[in-house]
């Protein structure tokens, strides 16, 4: 039974002047976030004899973010859930094997200067800042304070002016961390001041945000995601069906809505999508939901992450199984990234 505690009349004066108080922001959310593993054990109900230690010792190496939104997708008492193998810190994560190391794409010095990357001749990455919404374990980028990186003013003009002098680039991706972590007035003068550059055409936002906080769909972002003269791309990070639940499906599609192109990048992880049934019902609900598989990464050996290992020769049976099942726009390209090299390596598939 519900024990009610009399409501006092100031309180109630109070509730009726906030009327949105129970609707909370994406920014309320996302600062709500789990980020301690008792917490994230006693949520789930997973027995802290067994996981505790564990989780605590992989949380100092890298700490537990999970968003609310995210954790209402993992089944509560099962330590093997491939949503909650996504977030958990685990003991494995402290043991050191040979080849995993701590920069796989040696990119530490790359990312400096401007937040300009350019790979490509029609193409350049901004990254727009470090802060992510969810700590992913198999993150390539775990062993870096990413989140202290942020734009200055200064590091802005420097980078719009290298983009106006550049009349072979097309388009300008978003990145980071997560881009959408910022924001929708920053976002918003950022779409106008490359609205202003007659030979960008196209913007392309690489996010896992609408999918971990799907409130973070706001009413600001689908109007700058609606700037005329520019259309936008938004590559999400899906990993596993599980992920796509309602209020998810419903903001992809506001965002379809909003005439956005919506594509997925997944990493292939041991434990979490390594079957072919995963990955053939990942694609067809992705379909479903109105999102086009782009990208599958194969895992890059970071360490502390090695126990999602998943060895080439196995990514590309599972992708061979799935040119078999699936008509070809629905098989995502199995590309690596090489350090050094210019941009995605596709995996030759040997059929
Ligand atoms: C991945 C990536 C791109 C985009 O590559 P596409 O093959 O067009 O998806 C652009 N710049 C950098 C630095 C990248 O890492
Ligand atoms: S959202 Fe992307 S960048 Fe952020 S922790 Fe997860 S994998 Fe890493």
């Amino acid at each position: 039974m519900i024990q009610r505690t009399p409501v006092r009349i100031e309180a109630q004066l109070l509730d009726n002047q906030c009327p949105d108080d129970d609707t909370p922001t994406w920014q309320q959310i996302l600062a709500d976030s789990i980020t301690c593993p008792e917490s994230l054990l006693a949520q789930l109900g997973l027995d802290p004899a067994s996981w505790l230690q564990g989780a605590r010792a992989g949380h100092k190496l890298f700490p537990v973010r999970v968003p609310a939104p995210y954790l209402a997708r993992i089944r509560p008492g099962d330590p093997e859930d491939p949503l909650l193998r996504q977030v958990m810190p685990l003991a494995d994560e402290a043991r050191v094997v040979d080849g995993f190391v701590r920069d796989p794409l040696e990119e530490a010095g790359a990312t400096a200067g401007t937040g300009l990357i350019r790979k490509y001749r029609s193409r350049a990455l901004l990254m727009i800042t470090g802060q992510c919404a969810i700590n992913c374990r198999y993150c390539f980028r775990r062993h870096f304070p990413y989140d202290q990186h942020r734009l200055s003013p200064q590091d802005r003009t420097a980078a719009l002016h290298q983009l106006q002098q550049a009349p072979e680039i097309n388009e300008v991706i978003f990145s980071g961390g997560d881009p959408l972590a910022v924001n929708d007035r920053l976002l918003a003068r950022w779409v106008d001041n490359l609205a202003a550059i007659p030979h960008i055409k196209r913007i392309r936002i690489h996010t896992r945000l609408p999918v971990v906080i799907p409130q973070r769909v706001t009413d600001d972002l689908l109007q700058w995601l609606s700037h005329p003269g520019l259309q936008f791309v938004m590559v999400l990070h899906i990993n596993h069906p599980a992920e796509l639940d309602a209020p998810t499906r419903a903001a992809l599609q506001r965002l379809t809505g909003a005439g956005v192109t919506l594509l997925n990048q997944s990493v292939i992880l041991h434990g979490v999508n390594d079957r072919t049934d995963t990955l053939y019902q990942l694609s067809e609900t992705l379909f479903d939901a109105g999102v086009l598989p782009y990208y599958l990464h194969t895992f890059d050996p970071v360490a502390g992450a090695h126990h999602f290992n998943v060895d080439d020769d196995r990514a590309r049976q599972l992708v061979r199984e799935l040119n078999a099942l699936l008509p070809g726009f629905l098989v995502p390209r199995l590309v690596r990234e090489i350090p050094g090299k210019s941009g995605k390596t596709p995996l030759d598939l040997n059929f």
